[in-house]
């Protein structure tokens, strides 16, 4: 046997080991589980526990919600439909377990598992923690229809009045406010007219700067008014009854008449 003769001989078993063992690797992880008990479970008689923040069917507990739609904003999907109605001041809709008070009526709260993709961005905005995953995997229909979840508590009936009462007191609130601003308008041109029919001061005898008109009282007894003594003439009288006539008062207008003066005379001559 010659050199090339026994490289080929030892070729050949060295290829034949390559490849048992290239298969032994690949059989090592079947190796592993051959010798192993089995893990399978009799499902849906048993079932595998699910991971603590699985996401899966959403839960609305709707004794918590408030119908703020936050959950509904959030949706990237948005398979979350809700309407609203207002409650009356007379109705008491009572709180929340965190301490919320309700004031709305939630008359739909549809939640469309077909469109849903359980990303969860609808739980987290949630202010009273009332929307979240449960563990529910197995809810598969026949019916697309049946996808759609209903958690409203009123019937269909009620949900209707609960939306015809909060429009029919929604209207009432609007009319009270038109009603009062009327009023307040109407007030307001019953004033401007009653200041428009007010007669205008005319002259020295309007009040000016609100000072009255001042009546004096002449040497011979007259009473004058700014109007007869004329503009500027005004003054107030004395003590004794005189008036302070300004400066530019014609001074015959303060001296005595000539046959007052020859009265009193006679009188005296007549006593002695
Ligand atoms: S889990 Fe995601 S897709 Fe589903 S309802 Fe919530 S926000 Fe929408
Ligand atoms: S965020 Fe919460 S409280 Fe607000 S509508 Fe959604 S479920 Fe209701």
């Amino acid at each position: 046997m010659d050199g090339a003769e026994v490289n080929s001989v030892e070729r050949y078993f060295t290829n034949i080991g390559k490849g048992f063992w290239t298969v032994m690797v690949g059989m090592k992880v079947t190796m592993k589980h051959l010798f192993t008990p089995a893990v399978t479970i009799q499902y849906p008689d048993a079932r595998m526990a699910i991971p603590e923040r699985g996401r899966n069917r959403l839960y609305v507990n709707m004794d918590d919600c408030i119908g703020c739609n936050q959950c509904g904003m959030a949706c990237p999907a948005d398979c979350i439909k809700i309407e609203t109605a207002k409650s009356l001041p007379t109705e008491d809709l009572g709180t929340t377990s965190t301490g919320q008070k309700k004031r709305l009526w939630v008359t739909k709260f549809d939640i469309d598992f077909a469109k849903c993709c359980y990303c969860g961005l609808c739980v987290p905005p949630c202010p009273t923690e009332c929307i979240y995953m449960t563990d529910v995997y197995e809810f598969s229909e026949y019916d697309r229809n049946n996808l759609i979840y209903s958690f409203t508590t009123l019937t269909p009936e009620e949900a209707a009045a609960k939306a015809l009462q909060a429009k029919e007191a929604e209207k009432e609130a609007a009319a009270k406010k038109a009603a009062a601003a009327a009023a307040v308008a109407a007030q307001k041109a019953a004033q401007a007219a009653k200041a428009a029919a007010a007669p205008a001061p005319t002259g020295s005898q309007g009040l000016q700067h609100g000072v009255p008109p001042v009546v004096t009282t002449t040497a011979t007894g007259q009473v004058t008014s700014p109007a007869s003594a004329g503009p500027g003439n005004a003054s107030p009288p004395t003590g004794n009854g005189e008036s302070t006539a300004p400066a530019s008062r014609p001074a015959t207008q303060l001296e005595k008449p000539a046959g007052l003066a020859e009265n009193k005379d006679d009188t005296k001559d007549t006593a002695n």
